[in-house]
């Protein structure tokens, strides 16, 4: 393996690409989705079950883990890879967009933001060369810029300012990176549903040069018709030869949508946060675990699913453990999630390689639109 940061299409079916990134600590395949390890675990999953499941990369929380166990305490512990059990590439936000959602008396400067923690009170700033170190600090492989974006809707003075902003600190953020072999920083276009934005911010992110671009602000409020439009120009807007991220993206279908528009990766909590609250995403749609209907199934959630779940449990187990608040639940459905997850990433690569990504897409949302299966 090589310890340089490199990115290679090797298909395109449209404006769908697959390919890989290579890092030092592995090969991401893309499309690429990212589990969400928050607290330095993908809840109720073992490292090594995630990485059963066909995961590449995971998804760290520069916000959670700054506060708690601190980023000097992980590095001290030898740096997030080791402290968390997973050897493979770690991508980390830049602690920006979740500071603006979870922290207490936010106040934000050209400078960036001081806030208090949700966990105990205490005051804290984030700016890009803090989070530059955080993220050096917890060890990631793929850095993202600090960065700030509105909830939308927003004006279009409000998406300019903002968008502006995380420019300059883009800027600030190269800087305080530097030359780092091996590891990756990402740049964050910016601009809500505004094209004339969006190809501003473009623009801004090129001329600073990135080794990989995020199409931020996206997933927060707009809808997924006004999000597969903005989809439809933006990515084209980023250099091809280089990784495209949609951040916080998203349900199956916003997956498929997003991939057949050009993006390369992306994460999102909902597999794992839907297995903990007894709903499963299936190649039927989603199924709600706790409906009455499935009390007396024998039969696995998806008979075509090789996950643990589908392989060795019932329908009415599933039920039943759920019901009665037993830990396995979690754990069960959250494995099928991030399985099913990665079978349509894996589905959607070999389309893309063969050309027949159209097929795959129509075939997706036809098994869906039948539903589940009859109940017995
Ligand atoms: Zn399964």
């Amino acid at each position: 393996m090589g310890d340089l940061f490199e990115f290679h299409v090797t298909a395109t079916d449209g404006a769908a690409r697959t390919g890989a990134i290579s890092t030092p600590r592995g090969q991401i395949r893309t499309p690429a989705f990212m589990p969400v390890g928050t607290a330095a675990t993908v809840k109720a999953m073992l490292p090594e079950s995630v990485a059963a499941t066909g995961a590449d990369i995971l998804l760290g929380n520069t916000y959670h883990l700054m506060l708690r166990p601190t980023a000097e305490r992980i590095a001290r512990l030898g740096g997030l890879h080791a402290f968390m059990n997973w050897t493979g590439p770690i991508l980390t936000d830049s602690g920006g967009f979740q500071v603006m959602s979870l922290a207490d008396l936010r106040k934000l400067t050209e400078e960036g933001v001081t806030f208090r923690s949700h966990v105990d009170g205490s005051k804290h700033v984030l700016s890009p060369e803090r989070s530059m170190e955080i993220q050096k600090l917890l060890g990631s492989d793929i850095v993202m810029c600090f960065d700030e974006c509105p909830a939308l809707p927003a004006t279009r003075d409000r998406i300019a300012e903002s968008m502006r902003l995380s420019m300059r600190w883009a800027d600030r953020s190269k800087t305080a990176f530097g030359d780092r072999p091996g590891h990756a920083l990402f740049g964050i276009q910016q601009g809500g549903l505004e094209r004339d934005f969006r190809e501003e911010s473009a623009d801004a992110l090129k001329a600073i040069g990135f080794d990989g671009y995020a199409v931020g602000g996206l997933a927060v409020g707009e809808g997924q018709e006004a999000m597969f439009a903005c989809l439809d120009y933006a990515p084209a807007m980023l250099p091809q030869d280089k990784p495209r991220y949609l951040m916080g993206v998203g349900k199956p279908d916003d997956i498929v949508g997003a991939v057949k528009r050009g993006i390369d990766m992306m994460d999102c909590v909902l597999p794992s946060r839907s297995g903990r609250t007894g709903q499963a995403w299936t190649r039927m749609g989603q199924i709600n675990i706790k409906n009455a209907r499935h009390a007396d199934d024998p039969r696995p959630l998806d008979a075509d699913c090789s996950c643990p779940a589908c392989r060795s449990y019932s329908r009415a187990y599933l039920h039943h453990v759920f019901r009665a608040g037993e830990m396995i639940s979690g754990m069960l459905l959250t494995w099928h999630n991030l399985h099913y997850y990665q079978e349509l990433m894996a589905g959607m690569r070999a389309a893309i390689a063969e050309g027949r990504f159209a097929g795959f897409e129509a075939d997706f949302h036809a098994r869906r639109a039948d539903g589940d299966i009859e109940p017995l």
